[in-house]
């Protein structure tokens, strides 16, 4: 049995491990993959780093250093959560127990099952306006999305460029928050291809010259084992209270899964305020043995 449990190990859930086990507690770190910034070529606008560096170098990097400090990390992937007298948390490998959950899994990003999707993520395709709309200053964009997301999205994507095409795929569109004239193509999409960058879309009723293409299907999620327990959900966000604690007694939640600006420097500083009151409910708990 653990003290603390984190899933997710990315920014927040390393971040709250760094803290949690520099406090002397015992912590299970369990996450499938790179997370949001797996997909990140470029991060310039995270303290201390000299030049670029990749999503996938920071995380590596996150992970050696929590690593180093003697935290246990498992590659795993957690289908559910229950809470008995503790939490226990199953994996298909196992099942773990722990006194105090933090759910630390970032946004759920859903995409299209196309040829020239998988390959050019990070190279043209983004899911992250904020992020990497710079980029693509003055460029001709796709956006693909069909709903109140794809809307936001595209309010922040004008920021940089004037030439978007909004593609559906021939989803309905489900938001009234799309700019009256917008260019939307209903098609469905077969293929987005290029050479070492995405060149275009192709859909079933033509090609259409891209530069880049960003993604908003559907509400950005991750909250899906949350609310299977009860935990309180606001769009797909998980509610927290000001110690980032859920509904749930004893269940904590941080960075991108609880909504707000979705950027590594907000998800680092949410895995160590939570691991602040996580350090503090955990001794509390020993005490009490
Ligand atoms: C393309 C792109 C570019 C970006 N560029 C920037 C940038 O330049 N600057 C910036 O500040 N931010 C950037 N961001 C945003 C930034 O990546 C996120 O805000 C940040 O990573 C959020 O951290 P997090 O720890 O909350 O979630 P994530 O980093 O998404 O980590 C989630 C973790 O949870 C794990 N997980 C999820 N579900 C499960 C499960 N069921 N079982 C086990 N593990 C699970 C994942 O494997 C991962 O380890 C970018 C995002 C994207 C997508």
């Amino acid at each position: 049995m653990r003290d603390v449990i984190i899933i997710g190990k990315g920014p927040a859930g390393i971040s709250a491990a760094l803290y949690i086990k520099r406090a002397g507690l015992d912590v299970l770190v369990i996450g499938k993959d790179y997370g949001a910034l797996g997909t990140a070529d470029k991060i310039d606008n995270y303290y201390g780093f000299e030049r670029t560096i990749s999503g996938k170098e920071l995380v590596e990097n996150g992970i050696k250093q929590a690593e180093r400090l003697g935290v246990e990390i498992l590659n795993q992937e957690v289908v559910s959560i229950a809470k008995n007298e503790r939490f226990e948390v199953k994996t298909p490998e196992n099942t773990y127990e722990a006194n105090l959950v933090l759910l630390a899994t970032g946004k759920k990003r859903t995409g299209i099952n196309i040829p020239g999707f998988e390959r050019f993520k990070g190279k043209g395709i983004s899911f992250c306006a904020i992020c990497d709309g710079f980029f693509f200053r003055g460029k001709k964009l796709a956006l693909i999305g069909s709903g109140d997301y794809a809307a936001a999205e595209l309010e922040e994507l004008r920021r940089f460029t004037e030439d978007i095409t909004v593609f559906t795929n021939q989803m309905p569109i489900t938001t009234d928050k799309f700019e009256s004239g917008l260019k939307i193509v209903t098609d469905k999409i077969l293929s987005i291809n290029g050479q070492d960058r995405v060149e275009k879309i192709t859909t079933d009723k033509g090609e259409y010259p891209v530069d880049g293409v960003f993604v908003a299907i559907g509400t950005a999620s991750a909250a899906d084992f949350a609310t299977k327990i009860g935990v309180l959900t606001d769009n797909d966000k998980i509610i927290v209270d000001s110690n980032y604690m859920t509904n749930l007694e004893g269940l904590y939640a941080a960075g991108d899964a609880i909504g707000g600006l979705s950027q590594i420097a907000k998800a680092v500083a949410d895995g160590a305020l939570a691991a602040v009151d996580i350090i503090k409910k955990a001794k509390i708990l020993k005490k009490g043995k």
